[in-house]
């Protein structure tokens, strides 16, 4: 059976073709700059890449070409082979704390979190609705970024803030990378061999987030309402005290969506470092002495190191730490000053696996109190299983 994956943003549209259940990738793409000019796609078969420039002038549009693009390619005959289609969405606020079948009733409800998720939301529905029309037959499905976190206990999501703020206003911690979480943690119980177990796993991307996760299910999460709490991120500052908002706006002027803007775009590695966002920029301005990226290095590694910490007191005990997404797959640097601030935990680095990249791996050594893993995350395949499975 041939189920699609899909993350649709207000101007892009990335999807994945697996054949279900082998979880066989067919095809799999991206829509950029949908529109807006100079729009183009990409798409990969069997590794081969290849990209196309033309006016992509709506979601529908791109919907179109992608299966334009299946049925020249021979990767499906007709449309009817299409049998499910996987949304990503990013605030399920606390109604979904699982994958549905799309309904009107579903769409009202991922449109009244839309103000939790204003960038998200809408342009996760402008994509269903795009997918219903040009592949009508095929059952869609909503996978939520924060359905995983909906397991969390009420003392772990809510914040020292008026009560009625809660009830009244829905505000609370609803966490993010739900999808990422339940995959990894999935996966590294398979590793363990069991599913009791008690694990803490690092999703340390540009995005980055970090959950308590105890047989199998989440019990805290580092982000909170939105994306922009807890780790320091590529661009966001993650937990602050809140009342620098107002102070900042005192002293400068900015207004609140200014100061919003900031601390979502122009904070984190970036904001301390004052280059890049990229760990890989702050790696090479390590190598050449630049104060400013050893500080941004510091920081963000120290805040990883916190959220274990509390975490393994909150769990009473860890079974194993997972590293995850972009740096934590790819920076053995990363990795090896955050298992050093765990030596008090009895956990010890091996060098030579943590050597290496975009791998499962152990990395920490035998005599290990804890062992600490890679595991290379797919939210895609994710996202496939949840909808093969529902159907
Ligand atoms: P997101 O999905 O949140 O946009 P990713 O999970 O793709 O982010 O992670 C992006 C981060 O991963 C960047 O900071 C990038 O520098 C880092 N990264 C990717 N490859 C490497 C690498 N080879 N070495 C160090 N960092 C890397």
């Amino acid at each position: 059976m041939k189920v699609l994956s899909v993350n649709a943003g207000s101007s892009s549209l990335k999807f994945k073709l697996y054949e279900m259940p082998e979880g066989k990738d067919l095809i799999s793409g991206n829509f950029e700059r949908i529109g807006i000019d100079n729009s183009f796609y990409t798409i990969k078969i069997n590794g081969e890449k290849t990209k196309k420039e033309l006016s992509i002038p709506n979601h529908k549009v791109a919907f179109t070409i992608l299966v334009e693009e299946l049925i020249n390619n021979n990767i499906v005959n007709s449309l009817e082979e299409i049998k499910g289609i996987g949304h990503r969405i990013v605030q399920g606020g606390d109604y979904f704390n699982k994958t549905v079948i799309i309904d009107e009733q579903v769409v009202a409800k991922i449109e009244e979190f839309s103000s939790l998720a204003p960038l998200h939301n809408p342009a996760a529905i402008t994509g269903l609705r795009a997918a219903q029309e040009v592949i009508p037959n095929a059952i869609q499905t909503a996978v939520f970024d924060t359905a995983f976190h909906q397991t969390m206990k009420v003392e772990q999501f809510l914040y020292g803030l008026p009560y009625e703020w809660y009830t009244k206003y829905k505000a609370r911690r609803y966490g993010a990378h739900g999808t990422s979480h339940k995959y990894v943690s999935e996966r590294i119980n398979e590793i363990l061999g069991r599913q009791d177990t008690k694990t803490i796993i690092c999703h340390i991307g540009n995005g980055a987030s970090i959950s308590a996760v105890e047989n199998g299910k989440c019990i805290n999460t580092s982000m909170g309402l939105t994306p922009n709490a807890g780790l320091i991120m590529g661009t966001r500052c993650g937990d602050i005290d809140a009342t620098i908002i107002p102070y900042i706006m005192d002293k400068t002027g900015l207004s609140i969506a200014e100061v919003t803007n900031i601390m979502n775009k122009e904070s984190g590695l970036l904001g301390i470092s004052g280059i890049s966002s990229d760990s890989r920029d702050i790696e090479d301005g390590i190598k050449d002495g630049n104060e400013r990226c050893v500080l941004a290095q510091k920081m963000y590694v120290r805040r990883i190191i916190d959220y274990i910490a509390k975490y393994y007191f909150e769990m009473n005990g860890v079974d194993a730490i997972v590293f995850t997404a972009g740096i934590g797959e790819n920076s053995p640097l990363t990795r090896a000053q955050v298992i050093e601030g765990l030596e008090v935990m009895g956990i010890k680095l091996n060098g030579e696996a943590n050597n290496s990249r975009s791998r499962e791996v152990k990395i920490t050594s035998e005599d290990s109190k804890i062992p600490c893993y890679v595991i290379p995350t797919d939210e895609e395949i994710m996202i496939a299983k949840d909808t093969f499975e529902l159907i």
